[in-house]
This record gives C-alpha cells, structure tokens and sequence, in this order.
C-alpha cells in the first residue's frame, strides 16, 4: 500500500534549519525557525519552570489518566491569564491541547463539524502551518490582504476591503498579537475597527495566540482577544505555551470556545472533549502542570513574568538597535518598522535572490520570504547583519 503514497512537501523552515547545521562558516547567523534564543544562542530552560518541575517530581503521585479535557485547574489558569475577567467561566470551554498546533488542529475541525459551510479566512500572509492544516483538512479557505510591503506595516485597507466580501458565519483567523511571519500589528484604533467589522457582517474570530508577553506584555497582548471575547457572541482562541513558557517540546496549548450562553458553551465543551478523544485521548499534562503551578503560585508566577520581561525587552532592544544600525548606515529611515514590529519576527520585505545573497555571501539564514527571528541577533551581530542587508541592496 505504501507505493501510493506521495512525496509530501519539505518544511521549508526545518530544511533551513539542516541548511545552517550544515554551514561550516563559524560567523554564520540562524535567524531561522522561531525559538527564542538569548545573547549566546541558547534556548534556556526558565527559571520557574525548572523550580515547578522539582515541585512535581516531589508532589506527584500518580501518573495516571486526567480527564479528556486536561486538568481543569489547567484550564482554570489559562482562562485566567489570556481572558482575566472579561467573561464569565461558564462561557468558555476549554480543552488542553498538544502545543498551540493541536490547538489550531482541532479548532478547524470543530468549525468544520459545526458549520462545514464556513470559509476560514486567513491573512496573507500567515504561519505556514495555518496553510498546511487546512489544506489537510479540505476546508474552504481565503486569504485576506494583511502587509503592506511598502511600509512593512498592516495593510489595514486591503484586510477591511477583502473581508467585506465574507459571509456572515465565516470564520475570520486573526493572530492575536506578534503576527507571524510579519511582525507587523494592528494598532489598538484598528482593532476598534476589525471588531466593528467582524459584529458588523456576522464573522466568527478565530484568535491564533502563540506570543502572548513577547509583544508589549502579557496584559498588551492579550488586549486584542479580550476586546473581541467581550464584543462577539462566539469567539474560538488557539493558545501555545511553548514560546512564553520556553515548553516547546512539551507540546501545552490550550483551545477556548466562548459560546453565546451556557448551554451553547456546554455543547462546543463536549465537541472539544470528543475531538481530544478521536485524535489522542488524553492530553499530554506534564506541561500544562508545569503552567498550572507557576500560574497559581503568586512567587513563581512573579519570577516567570520577571524572567518573561526580560526576553521581551531584550528583543524589543535587539529591534531598536537594528533599527539604529540600519538608519545610520543607509542614511534613511526606510528601516523603522523594525523597532515597530512586535514579538519574535519581522518581515524584512528583501527580495528571494537577496535572502539568498545574505546566506550565500554572509551566512545569514532566514526564512525565504525574509522573515528574520529576531532572538537570533546579539550585539556582536547586529552590526553584521546591518551592514550585510545594505550590501544586498534591500
Ligand atoms: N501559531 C503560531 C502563529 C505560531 O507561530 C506557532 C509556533 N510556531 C504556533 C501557533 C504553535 O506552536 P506550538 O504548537 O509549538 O505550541
């Protein structure tokens, strides 16, 4: 059976990845796949993290099942800390997930299950993985205008423009903050206006939060999914841990249905229930019990958000110091989106002969349609690759 399978398209950023490893050239730059890194390429474990594990392994007991849902202190605290106060518990159902990819998983086949009429809207451009899900899964999907490549900023004309041409019920995905690949965000007036739109032609948001304290802070970046969980009836949200918990590997995320009541709520909660069942059962818990102990321990939780604040500003450094570079060296300005942008990437808008100019010339590797991981720079590189990407004529 297997001679029917076909040849399955490569992931353009684990091929980069390879690319790199492969690089003999010691001053080679990874601006690659989206992990952070701090000043000397490491990922670290986060202090609370640890201090939560070396909590478990003394406390835990047992290893058995949770529930389908996941642990619902889990739950409890994710809800907390992305929604605060904005809507009664009882509106949201909640489901752990493998990662935020589970999460998004699973939340395109509940709207398939629900409304298989749907079209799933989508910005343009997006995480690949989005694309690459929804192909799998045969849904309807359209892309909405989101870059403006001249200003590298939302090109918020085009977004308003093609949604106008949504039905009510279609599904709208949105990243709630740090939008990946681009880095570039709506600003809060624009929100105003993308909610307005959504209660306007009837859409249902679907918020993709995988950044949340890599942007502005964990309340700023939240900010955007509580102004659209308060203002629509029916709001699905796709959480990672990965990135701001530093889990990757631990595959936490959680998927959010907020349903117009109770008993509409209490239905997509079954639904998501069922889905963990038929894709994996049980949710993997070690992370999300890691997430749980920091998030209900008021002195782990402070030295999470401490050490949080301190990747974020220090990519927010990292930005305004390449900014710098590049404006002092093309003597323009044409270079401030960068400090602009938010969270881990930017969309640098070179040119695909120019991306490969910089790896083949510099050994500076970044993803094909120039988004740069902005965690991959240090101070001895920035002026590097400042220099390298006027060189290239970007
Ligand atoms: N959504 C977006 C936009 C992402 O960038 C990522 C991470 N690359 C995810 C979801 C999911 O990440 P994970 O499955 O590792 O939690």
């Amino acid at each position: 059976m297997f001679e029917h399978l076909t040849d399955q398209p490569a992931d353009k950023i684990l091929a980069l990845m390879s690319a790199y490893k492969a690089d003999p050239r010691e001053q080679k730059i990874d601006l690659g796949v989206g992990v952070y890194k701090d000043a000397d390429g490491n990922t670290p474990i986060m202090r609370a993290v640890k201090a939560a594990e070396a909590r478990l392994l003394e406390s835990q007991t047992t290893k058995s099942y949770t529930a389908l849902a996941g642990d619902p202190g889990f739950a409890d605290a994710m809800i907390d800390l992305v929604l605060a106060d904005t809507l009664p518990r009882d509106r949201v159902a909640a489901v752990a997930t493998p990662g935020g990819t589970g999460a998004v998983r699973q939340a395109f086949e509940m709207i398939g299950m629900a409304s298989p009429e749907a079209t799933i809207w989508v910005s343009d451009p997006t995480w690949p993985n989005h694309l690459s899900i929804l192909k799998h899964l045969d849904a309807k999907t359209r892309s909405y205008r989101y870059f403006d490549s001249e200003t590298r900023s939302v090109d918020m004309a085009g977004m308003m423009a093609d949604l106008a041409e949504a039905q009510p019920g279609d599904v709208v995905l949105l990243h709630g903050c740090c939008h990946n690949p681009t880095g570039a965000n709506p600003s809060p007036e624009q929100w105003d206006e993308i909610v307005a739109t959504l209660k306007a032609r009837h859409l249902v948001p679907m918020i993709d939060l995988a950044y949340q304290g890599f942007g502005d802070g964990l309340d700023a970046d939240a900010a955007a999914t509580r102004l659209i969980a308060g203002a629509l009836d029916e709001v699905i949200i796709a959480a990672s841990c990965s990135k701001n918990f530093g889990i990757y590997r631990e595959r936490t995320g959680i998927l959010m249905a907020i349903g117009r009541d109770v008993p509409q709520t209490q239905k997509a909660q079954g639904t998501l229930a069922y889905l963990n069942r038929q894709n994996y059962s049980f949710p993997p818990d070690h992370g999300a019990r890691v997430v749980t102990t920091i998030l209900t321990d008021a002195e782990l939780r402070a030295d999470w958000q401490a050490e949080l604040e301190e990747v974020r500003t220090g990519m927010l450094r990292l930005r305004e110091a390449l900014a710098a570079e590049l404006k002092r060296l093309s003597n323009s300005d044409r270079f401030d989106f960068l400090a602009q942008h938010r969270g881990m990437f930017s969309r640098l808008g070179a040119t695909p002969e120019q991306v490969a100019k910089l790896r083949d010339d510099n050994g500076i590797y970044m993803v094909g349609d120039s988004r740069m991981n902005i965690a991959g720079l240090n101070d001895r590189t920035i002026p590097v690759l400042a220099q390298a990407i006027v060189d290239a004529g970007v």
